[in-house]
């Protein structure tokens, strides 16, 4: 088990490897995957930090180098680097193309600094293709448990005692680039309350920073009651309308980067009262709604003392009574949700 393990780890490595050389050291490479990087903005200095590479656009480009490295097949399978296709015709002898094929590759790093799995972008907007591609799930790569990013940030989530939450690989990039370090993304499943537990150990604050559209919003929702499950802070802070912290960072100096999140990162209560505000302050029932929505989320937190103070928010911002607020709360804890 360890050993198969290990075996998985070092075929990843050396898929690293190779996307890297493929990238910087064909021409094709140069032509396509350079320089879609560095129309992103990207500096060869980060494009190297975060060991980016790219997969040629071949059927079996990458594979056929790993057999020559000695690689087992049967690495390269359950790493899902390599998809296997058997032929009726000729059982002894499947057919094997590359995953990640046209693709420029992002790897995923553990904690310690191991490649995990990959996630791959198709070049330009093509629709047809998903514009992302990830390693599927395996005995080394638990999407669940892992950020993208952890590895770069770790230190300077500790350090400054804050988290930033963002959706995308290229938004943890492209922060990091304009030297805001302490960034990481869930990339594409869903928040977890394991990647929560990864930061919980660094830090209690969170600042979750998506994505100015309407996916973003929700997946900023979905999060906040998971974060305040574990007992720790939880900030939001928005982006304008078709912006993501991606396009933000590369199109502000970081001085304007850093005062905006300083002017615009909300509480959750804030935030949730915010959005009420955007829409119908003035309808009774909506406000009500939002009243209850964030009592919900004040009953994820596991402090009296916090939960106490929140409500004292709550009632102070969205003008009710902090008896009605405790009531409500207490009937909430009394369904278990
Ligand atoms: P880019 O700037 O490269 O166009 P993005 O990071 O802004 O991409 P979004 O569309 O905002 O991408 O999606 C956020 C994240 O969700 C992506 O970074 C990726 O991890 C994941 N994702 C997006 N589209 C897909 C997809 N089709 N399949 C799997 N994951 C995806
Ligand atoms: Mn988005
Ligand atoms: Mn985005
Ligand atoms: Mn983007």
């Amino acid at each position: 088990e360890a050993d198969e393990r290990e075996s998985m780890y070092l075929v990843s490595e050396f898929a690293q490897k190779h996307f890297a050389q493929m990238l910087w050291d064909t021409e094709l490479g140069k032509a396509i995957g350079l320089s879609y990087f560095k129309e992103r903005g990207f500096t060869e200095e980060t494009i190297k930090q975060f060991n980016l590479g790219y997969c040629l656009d071949q059927w079996d480009g990458f594979t056929k180098a790993a057999f020559d490295e000695g690689y087992k097949l049967k690495y390269l399978e359950q790493t899902g680097l390599t998809i296997v296709k058997q032929d009726s015709q000729n059982p002894n002898n499947p057919k094997t193309f590359d995953r990640f094929k046209g693709r420029v590759m992002f790897p995923i790093h553990s904690m310690s600094g191991r490649v995990l799995g990959f996630g791959g972008r198709i070049l330009g907007n093509d629709k047809k293709a998903a514009k992302y591609l990830n390693s599927p799930e395996s005995d080394i790569y638990h999407k669940s448990k892992v950020l993208y990013g952890i590895y770069h940030a770790k230190q300077s989530i500790a350090k400054e005692d804050n988290c930033y939450l963002v959706e995308g690989y290229t938004d943890v990039i492209q922060f990091y680039q304009r030297g805001i370090h302490n960034v990481v993304s869930s990339s594409g499943t869903a928040l977890t309350p394991e990647q929560i537990r990864l930061v919980n150990r660094l830090t209690k604050n969170i600042t979750v920073l998506f994505d100015g559209d309407a996916a973003g919003l929700r997946a900023s929702l979905r999060g906040i009651d998971l974060i305040l499950e574990q007992g720790m802070n939880v900030k939001v802070c928005t982006f304008p309308e078709g912006e993501d912290p991606d396009s933000f960072a590369k199109n502000n100096a970081l001085e304007d980067v850093q005062l905006y999140l300083e002017e615009k990162s909300q509480d959750f209560i804030q935030f949730k009262a915010g959005l009420l505000a955007q829409e119908a302050a003035n309808d009774p029932i909506k406000r009500a709604d939002t009243v209850r929505d964030i009592i919900q989320s004040i009953s994820k937190i596991p402090d009296a003392i916090k939960r106490e103070i929140y409500i004292q928010e709550c009632a102070n911002i969205m003008k009710v009574s902090e008896g009605v607020l405790f009531t409500t709360l207490a009937q909430m804890g009394k369904k278990g949700s």
